[in-house]
């Protein structure tokens, strides 16, 4: 049976990407604006490093695409996601609540700023946090403090809940803005995967109080490497920039440093790169919105796939287009994996839950039944923006 499946998607796969030239990648980044002129005035300038202009336009550049009044431009989205967590005010020993369905880097954050992550559940629908089960978790669990509210499991303060919009699908922000609210937790965002994401006509990235961007090589735009700090307050966006930049006081000459801090910031260089792949921005998001298309009528004929699209209210960027197996489908998935990658397409699964992940192992978490049934179904086809003009339906 699961041969079967896999071969039926490869036919499609191959029937699409007839003239595509074979390996096929996941996501490859797209230098088609004014990559090379930005980047060699950087060079000619001599602003290569941490300060320069391209710093100035690429943070304008970044807020505008995530509807965000500041952006502090660091060296990647871990960095940002840990700044975010130090000025929503995480201290050691805090839990953070956090999705098991997520990059590792969304954790890992949270373990750097000396906190615990908490796990919880995701749904279907978007792959985001579960808000109606994270609210029965938490009236179970939580018990309201001076501070927000203590986890009465372990006996630890739940600092914040950070939502990740996975493969650029945005979460029920809504409800899960009303459930952190209720329990005094700031709210973050993981916008990593969802620049020019739309939450009813609102910009992903400038949906919380505080959110971070990612501009790594697999992301939807680039700067090599790079991220973002984005927030609507003026005071947070300063807090960002001095804890980013050493913690040095204003001064002409003086080294002056008024707290243990983090060279975080990016240098000019990807600062350059950044600024010509976001002007590009919407173009690349058109068409990976046409691939995601391509690909929901190419498998709409095959039983037991489903390519996830965006739910009501939302625009997705479809950063990694997602073909869910049939729940009685998800033991072939590895045999699909394996077949696409011998016919040369180069599809992904998704990642290893976190709770699975030996330093997360005995980590807190809800019941994690929904993401533990969803997960094995989740399959990333090939989603570089150029693959929109070679498909085919
Ligand atoms: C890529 C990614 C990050 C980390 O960004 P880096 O720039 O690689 O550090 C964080 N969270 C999510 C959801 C991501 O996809």
């Amino acid at each position: 049976m699961s041969e079967t499946l896999a071969r039926d998607v490869v036919a499609v796969l191959e029937r699409m990407f007839a003239g595509t030239a074979r390996p096929v990648a996941l996501h490859e980044p797209e230098f088609r604006g004014r990559e090379r002129d930005y980047v060699q005035d950087c060079i000619d300038s001599g602003w290569v490093s941490t300060v320069g202009r391209y710093v100035d336009r690429f943070e304008e550049a970044v807020a505008a695409a995530c509807g965000a009044r500041h952006a502090v431009a660091v060296v990647n989205g871990t960095a940002a996601l840990h700044v975010c967590l130090m000025l929503a005010g995480v201290r050691p020993g805090d839990e953070v609540l956090v999705p098991a369905l997520t990059f590792v880097a969304t954790a890992n954050s949270i373990a750097h700023a000396g906190a615990v992550p908490h796990f919880v559940d995701s749904e279907a629908s978007s792959l985001g946090v579960d808000a109606a089960a994270l609210a029965t978790w938490l009236a179970d669990i939580a018990e309201p403090t001076a501070d927000g509210c203590r986890n009465r499991l372990t006996g630890r303060r739940i600092a914040a809940l950070v939502v990740v919009h996975v493969f650029g699908h945005p979460v029920e922000m809504n409800a899960l803005a009303e459930l952190a609210d209720r329990y005094g937790l700031p709210l973050i965002e993981d916008a990593a995967e969802s620049l020019g994401s739309l939450y009813h006509g609102r910009r992903c990235g400038g949906l919380a109080r505080l959110a971070a961007t990612s501009f790594n090589g697999n992301k939807i735009v680039t700067c090599g490497g790079g991220g973002a700090v984005l927030t609507a307050d003026a005071e947070l966006a300063r807090a960002a920039r001095h804890l980013t930049t050493t913690a040095k006081l204003p001064h002409p000459w003086a080294f002056r440093h008024d707290r243990v801090a983090w060279n975080y910031r990016l240098p000019n260089l990807n600062a350059a790169l950044g600024l010509a792949q976001l002007e590009r921005l919407d173009d690349m998001v058109r068409r990976k919105r046409d691939l995601a298309r391509a690909y929901a009528d190419a498998f709409a004929a095959l039983p037991g796939v489903a390519v996830l699209l965006e739910r009501p209210g939302t625009t997705g960027n479809y950063w990694l287009n997602t073909l869910l197996l049939a729940p009685d489908q998800a033991p072939a998935r590895d045999a699909v994996l394996s077949a696409a990658h011998a016919a040369g397409f180069l599809c992904r699964p998704a990642w290893d839950l976190l709770h699975h992940q030996p330093m997360y192992a005995d980590g807190p978490r809800m019941p994690l039944d929904s993401v533990e049934r969803l997960a094995p179904r989740i399959l990333n086809l090939p989603s570089s923006p150029h693959l929109a003009e070679d498909a085919r339906a």
